[in-house]
């Protein structure tokens, strides 16, 4: 099985800190989305194996009517073998009026994941969003009368200046709305965004370890209470709503990337789109748009340890097994001991796993279990 991601690299207005290739002018929307489709039809023969998931995501892919997400939607259909069961679109709580969200129900799309970030009015103004709380959760609600069951919404803790009740308010709303999935994210000071500049000319400060644990205890807490399984660092999904698509990019699931910005992997090769709109329209026909790295079979099983050990599941001996020589993984046994010792790592049933409760150190783990 397959993914298929699509990039639409176009913004209403940039947040502060979001990192994510986008630009906040529509000037190249027709030639863009001609050349989503060109680049569908281009790269047909890449993928044999059924396209079990489709993301449109971002940028901001309600730039684009529903007719024209339809669009992209049926070229992927007649271009590959597909057994499509997840079609996900992300959008923003601004674009979810009741026009759009009537037009998306005649489309194939059958999961939405909404950027809410925050209920509270003064982080949404931090991050210069659209729209306001209460506009956030309304267009959840509007989504749920639609008949869009399967949802996702996107929270963000960690923020500068917003204390521990404010974000299990945010969380506990949330939980409410009855979403099957969440995805939470600490805030990260990019330093190409507004907010990673403000942190570097000490305008806003970073929040202390300290915090960002008891947030996310919180987060542990609430939505264990609520029922929710904690299947990846920032993904919880109540049982029978894991994301996917997205899981294909811990499992190691080939995946294609189209658009400007966009990745993709067949689980031998990387390949990442340039990330300017122009060039990738000036190069889509010259072939000269993406880069690509063949992975070195070290970097196979850093990348597996990197993204299995992000996952409640873990990793499997059984599949490092079948993939590389005992050495690597004699080795790895090694690095991991410290970590069994200490009860950061777990190794039952087969598999090593950081145990949820451990996931926000997982960084560090992860690094210095890789293999150099
Ligand atoms: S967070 Fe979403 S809406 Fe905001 S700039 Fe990034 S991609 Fe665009």
């Amino acid at each position: 099985m397959a993914g298929i991601y699509i990039h639409i690299p176009f913004c209403r207005t940039k947040c502060r800190y979001c990192d994510f290739y986008s630009v906040a002018s529509p000037v190249l929307k027709e030639p863009i989305l001609e050349a989503l489709h060109r680049e569908l039809a281009l790269r047909r023969g890449e993928v044999r194996e059924p396209v079990r998931t489709l993301y449109i995501g971002g940028g901001t892919p309600t730039i684009y009517s529903p007719g024209e997400i339809q669009g992209l939607i049926d070229r992927v259909v007649a271009l590959y073998p597909t057994e499509l069961d997840e079609i996900t679109v992300e959008a923003n709580p601004d674009d979810l009026t009741d026009t759009m969200l009537a037009q998306l129900r005649q489309t194939a799309v059958n999961r939405l994941s909404i950027g809410i970030q925050s209920f509270d009015d003064a982080a949404l103004r931090l991050f210069n969003r659209r729209h306001t709380g209460q506009q956030g959760w309304e267009a959840v609600r509007r989504a749920q009368e639609y008949g869009f069951e399967n949802l996702s919404i996107d929270l963000i803790y960690g923020i500068p200046g917003a204390s521990d009740e404010q974000w299990e308010s945010d969380l506990r709303q949330a939980l409410a709305l009855g979403v099957p999935h969440l995805s939470a994210y600490h805030l990260t000071l990019e330093p190409r965004t507004t907010l990673g500049r403000w942190a570097a000319q000490g305008k806003i400060a970073p929040v202390s370890e300290e915090v960002s644990e008891r947030q996310y205890e919180i987060l542990e807490r609430l939505t264990g209470e609520a029922g929710y399984l904690h299947y990846e660092i920032s993904n919880f999904a109540r049982p029978g709503y894991r994301a996917r698509h997205n899981s294909s990019y811990w499992d190691g699931t080939p995946y294609l990337g189209i658009g400007p910005a966009a990745h993709s992997f067949d689980g031998h090769v990387r390949r990442w789109n340039t990330a300017d709109n122009r060039d990738y329209l000036n190069e889509l026909s010259s072939g000269g748009y993406f880069e690509k790295e063949q992975l070195s079979i070290l970097d196979r099983f850093n990348e597996t340890l990197m993204t299995r050990l992000r996952t409640a599941e873990g990793l499997r001996w059984e599949e490092l097994e079948r993939a590389f020589p005992a050495e690597m993984i004699q080795a790895l046994r090694r690095s991991a001991a410290r970590y069994l010792a200490s009860g950061l790592l777990v190794d039952e049933g087969g598999a090593l796993r950081i145990p949820s409760a451990f996931f926000l150190r997982s960084d560090a783990v992860i690094a210095d279990l890789f293999m150099i």
